[in-house]
């Protein structure tokens, strides 16, 4: 009931001048109850009769829903004494719930029970309940009943610092706290109030003895984690309890400070704070406790803890204190990285070697820096390319850039808008500008990659994004992979883009910023886009293929023996590329030649240093003309195999549109067939009539192995033939593009229907080809220059 109208001003006062008439003038002013009532209770303390006077008060105020009733016999001021008895009442919280006013403290989560004795309390998870004995308060706003547990500093020493007027206790609602040496869970169940259902209470104790009445509280309340364990061995449970707030530790053990620090490690995050319980005795019996308390102190401080406060716990205890302590937000820093604009509170240590940086991974050390830069410097001249400009690209660690998401959330200031992969790649596009005049910009053909590898914290990292993004971390589902595989597998810089902008501040803190222990390992990558030169190929010969082949899988293609290597090879050389492939509109087989003006094709030359005498650029097409035209020549003069033609540099695009152009154009063929009986010449003149046809071809027996299964419908556009004597003849036909022309004479096994035999009123099978020739590819190529 005291909640909703809490002022702090009013409790203050209320607090400290318990028992006086201006105290509880003080708190009729906060308006908080009926005058009526106040009135009664304040009659009463007026009378004179201090003690009376202030129980009466107690009657008075306690009471709002009465407030009518019992204000008025308050201010007939002579039933003080009545007054009196009701507050009694209210303390035992049973019977006359009601009548008692309970505020929040100023630690949150933590009550007062107002009364002539004040008292602590929390706010019961389990009403109906009590844990210890200890008495339980109901009160009533608007009919709804909560009931609050009288927290009693003489059994708890967490509440005897709260008594003793520490500044903060930091446990609070929804944190999550590990509690070491928990016992029959006195203490833990206040906490388990306290942080509520948001919240976790990890709680180790070692006796079984207790530890079995601590099983009990904790099947109540499904927030506290009992754990019956030696405190001393943390990893034991470190499956059970994840990152906390706070680690409380009321171990009665010598060594209570070093069980409370192995802890935190293991458990704390980052910013986090420890709270030690300790009584001089334990530790040292002959020592003052005063030096005892700051000899622990001074051991958590060398742990990385900062002392925030310390409270003696007297009268509840004897030389016994709570010290509070603050984990440093701490970070390892190399020199460069010092200088970035932290918060206060933020810690840097400064490591011994760069690359142990926990902000860079060393990316700033000077002797990295120069060291790849003289590499990228010697590689450039080494490979001669001839660009004048470049884009720089450079690839970080990816657990770099979930660092970069973290730093900016934690530890550095807002909005301070840093990053140190631009400043990076800024000084290497600078020193690669001014060494070799190169223009850094995104329209050149030329890139210079710069790696920086660092895998050793790949897998942790990838853990911390799987426990805050469970559902979404891992896509997709890979078979063959084991789950730590899978995990790690999936950490990649498109995930950190995916999920860095989620990573909540709370989440942040609970990352670990571990030093790198190990140097990047870094490597440069020169590489050139594909330069395309089209043009078209006539092939005279009947024992070459398109592209390299080889008799057998797995054995090596024989060298020279296509069409590929009889132009990409002088290419090649020309443009000091890597490596050349063949994009041609279709292909011709082996045995059959091409002829007529040629087959449209291009060459995409891959990682070309050279491409400065074919420029792409319409201002220098006289020159890029004059030396295809040279190249031609060259190509042609190697072989008498093949004839190309119309040679130019073509874009990306253009090549693009050739290879979708090849399913609409039509071809032209030339056929020298033979049939197994004499046929008329009549008859095969009769042919000419019989087009345009549809005929519907199943994948044929000797591409299935490559192709499909599939029923594909062509059309044979023209088709005429010229009988030489009753069992030859040549035919020619315009067909659609994909056409199987061998499979249309012969019929392949009636997988191509209808086929010329059966168009012939022939047996299938009658009649096939001897020769054949690809007389024209109806494709306007390459583009005009
Ligand atoms: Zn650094």
């Amino acid at each position: 009931m005291g909640r909703p109208e809490f002022n702090s001003n009013g409790r203050g006062n209320g607090f400290k001048s318990h028992g006086n008439g201006r105290g509880f003038g003080d708190r009729r002013g906060r308006g908080g109850f009926g005058d009526r009532g106040g009135r009664g209770g304040f009659g009463g303390g007026r009378g004179g009769r201090g003690g009376f006077g202030d129980r009466g008060g107690r009657g008075g105020f306690g009471d709002r829903g009465n407030r009518g009733g019992f204000g008025d016999r308050g201010g007939r001021g002579g039933r003080g004494g009545r007054g009196g008895r009701g507050g009694p009442k209210a303390g035992l919280g049973m019977r006359g719930g009601k009548n008692v006013i309970v505020e929040p403290h100023r630690h949150e989560g933590v009550f007062i029970v107002k009364g002539k004795e004040d008292a602590l309390a929390t706010l019961n998870m389990v009403p109906g309940d009590s844990v210890y004995g200890e008495k339980r308060v109901s009160v009533e706003t608007n009919g709804v009943s909560t009931e609050y547990r009288v927290w009693n500093p003489f059994r708890s020493k967490l509440a005897a610092a709260i008594m003793g007027g520490i500044e903060n206790i930091h446990i609070k609602p929804g944190s999550k706290l590990l509690y070491l040496g928990a016992a029959s869970g006195t203490t833990v169940s206040h906490c388990s109030d306290l942080v509520g259902p948001e919240g976790l209470v990890y709680a180790v104790e070692f006796s079984h003895r207790s530890g079995r009445d601590l099983l009990g509280v904790a099947k109540k309340r499904p927030n506290i984690i009992p754990i019956v364990d030696d405190a001393r061995h943390p990893h034991k449970y470190r499956m059970l309890v994840g990152m906390v707030d706070n680690v409380f530790s009321d171990v009665a053990q010598s060594d209570s400070t070093r069980i409370l620090s192995l802890n935190a490690q293991y458990f704390l995050k980052s910013g986090g704070h420890i709270i030690l319980s300790i009584k001089a005795s334990c530790i040292d019996s002959t020592a003052q406790p005063e030096a005892v308390f700051a000899e622990e102190a001074q051991k958590l401080k060398q742990d990385g803890f900062k002392l925030k406060e310390q409270v003696s716990l007297e009268p509840y205890e004897r030389d016994h204190a709570d010290l509070f302590f603050k984990d440093k937000l701490t970070i390892s820093l190399c020199e460069h990285c010092r200088n970035l604009p932290f918060k206060e509170n933020v810690d840097l240590i400064k490591v011994e070697e760069t690359y142990q940086c926990s902000a860079c991974f060393g990316l700033f050390d000077d002797e990295i820096l120069k060291k790849i830069c003289l590499e990228t410097d010697l590689k450039i001249k080494e490979e001669g390319y001839d660009a004048t400009s470049f884009i720089f690209a450079l690839n970080l660690p990816v657990s770099f850039f979930l660092r970069e998401h973290i730093l900016g959330k934690v530890y550095l200031k807002k909005n301070s808008n840093i990053s140190l992969k631009q400043e990076a790649a800024e000084y290497f596009m600078n020193h690669i500008n001014f060494n070799f005049g190169l223009k850094p910009t995104l329209a050149s053909d030329f890139t210079i990659t710069i790696t920086l590898e660092n895998k050793e914290l790949d897998e942790k990292d990838s853990e911390f994004l799987l426990f805050n993004f469970p559902k979404d971390y891992i896509s997709g589902k890979r078979k063959n992979c084991d789950a730590k595989e899978l995990i790690t597998s999936s950490f990649t810089k498109m995930k950190i883009a995916q999920f860095g902008s989620k990573i909540t501040e709370e989440m942040a803190k609970k990352y670990n910023m571990i030093s790198p222990t190990q140097k990047v390992i870094y490597s440069i990558l020169l590489e050139r886009e594909a330069v395309f030169i089209g043009g078209r190929y006539c092939k005279f010969s009947r024992c070459l293929s398109q592209s390299p082949w080889s008799i057998g899988i797995g054995v090596p293609a024989i060298p020279g023996c296509s069409v590929s290597e009889l132009i990409g090879e002088t290419l090649k050389n020309f443009t000091k590329a890597d490596s050349y492939k063949l994009l041609a509109s279709g292909r011709e087989d082996i045995d059959v030649r091409m002829l007529g003006t040629g087959r449209p094709f291009a060459i995409e030359l891959k990682n070309c240093r050279k491409v400065k005498d074919i420029p792409i650029y319409n201002s220098l097409v006289g020159k890029m003309k004059d030396n295809c035209k040279m190249l031609e020549d060259k190509i042609n003069s190697s072989s008498v195999d093949i004839k190309i033609n119309s040679l130019v540099r073509v874009s990306q695009k253009e090549v693009e549109s050739l290879l979708e152009g090849q399913e609409e154009k039509e071809k032209s063929y030339r056929a020298f067939c033979y049939s197994k009986v004499p046929i008329s010449g009549d008859l095969i003149r009769s042919l000419h009539d019989k087009a345009p046809i549809e005929i519907i071809q199943k994948t044929p027996v000797r591409v299935l192995k490559r192709r499909s299964l599939l029923d594909r419908p062509r059309t044979i556009i023209t088709m005429s033939a010229l009988p030489m004597d009753e069992h030859h003849f040549h035919l020619r036909l315009t067909t659609q593009a994909g056409t199987y022309i061998k499979e249309f004479v012969h019929g392949d096994f009636g997988r191509t229907r209808p086929c010329l035999s059966e168009l012939l009123k022939l047996e299938t099978g009658s009649i096939d080809i001897l020769e054949l020739d690809v007389e024209d590819v109806n494709l306007q190529w390459p583009p005009e220059k």
